[in-house]
């Protein structure tokens, strides 16, 4: 069986290069702040959508090589559903975060910044904090807030139709949802406190990656966001913050599932393909 480290590293090796030609005249030391023309505009919004197509197909394709789940023709109908879900919204969210840095940025105050301020190891280190705490606790918020009646029969449902996902399934949403969880997250932290352009670009990457081994149910679903689809109104963020706030998941609360739609006459219930259904 593949370790984790080696997905990682045929991953980054993918990842290096298409971001590299994505982003080669956005760079820490040059200064560079980002869309500065119409033209450029339109280039990073089509290029963006093609390199951002081309990770999401590579890598998810490889999380669900080394998934157990056999690739039967309920669970390929669903991936393809996923599919075409998910490059929607890979398209809807590069053009809204391109359209934030070319319309909205130059008029928000750390518009910049790092032209007249050198960036250093504590702009990293705060950066990446404050992103990872912005989007845990607010994303965790926003999320419940996606389960109220309203938001959820309108935007929601969509995400939570694929009850049992793959990894394909991370970006599978209502284009809306991805605004709310992805770029308005993201790009919000940025108002608050001066992080680099590229910075927030690489760590929406970073969350991303998250999010696809939680959907892909494996033993890298850190926060068990599998059972969140299994069980609708558990684990609905990270597990530290769901234990808090008491939505963690609890087999005494909730029946426990051990069907699994893709194989409904599967006996085996210690094979690894009900790892989750426990
Ligand atoms: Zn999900
Ligand atoms: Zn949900």
């Amino acid at each position: 069986m593949i370790k984790f480290r080696q997905i990682f590293l045929i991953i980054l090796a993918i990842v290096i290069p298409v971001v590299r030609g994505q982003m080669e005249d956005i760079s820490f030391g040059e200064k560079h702040i980002y869309v500065n023309t119409f033209q450029q505009y339109i280039e990073k919004i089509i290029f963006g959508s093609i390199g951002g197509i081309m990770q999401y197909l590579i890598c998810c394709s490889i999380v669900e090589y080394y998934n157990p789940m056999p690739k039967n023709k309920l669970r390929l109908q669903n991936i393809f559903r996923e599919i075409r879900y998910g490059i929607v919204q890979l398209i809807f969210g590069c053009f809204v975060s391109m359209s934030f840095y070319y319309y909205l940025y130059p008029y928000t105050p750390y518009y910049k910044y790092f032209e007249t301020h050198d960036y250093t190891l504590f702009h990293f280190l705060y950066g990446i904090t404050f992103h990872w705490l912005w989007t845990t606790c607010v994303g965790y918020w926003t999320h419940r807030m996606l389960h109220l009646k309203y938001f959820y029969r309108y935007i929601h449902s969509v995400h939570h139709s694929f009850k049992e996902p793959s990894a394909f399934c991370y970006c599978a949403a209502h284009p809306l949802e991805g605004f709310i969880e992805g770029n308005l997250l993201l790009h919000t932290a940025e108002l608050i406190l001066p992080i680099h352009p590229m910075q927030t670009m690489i760590y929406g990457g970073m969350m991303a990656f998250n999010d696809l081994f939680a959907h892909d149910g494996g033993k890298y679903d850190h926060s068990d966001h599998y059972r969140h689809h299994l069980y609708y109104v558990v684990n609905y963020g990270d597990a530290k913050i769901d234990r808090f706030f008491g939505t963690a998941y609890d087999p005494k609360n909730y029946p426990v599932k051990e069907k699994c739609t893709y194989l409904p006459d599967f006996k085996d219930k210690e094979h690894p393909l009900f790892q989750r259904y426990k």
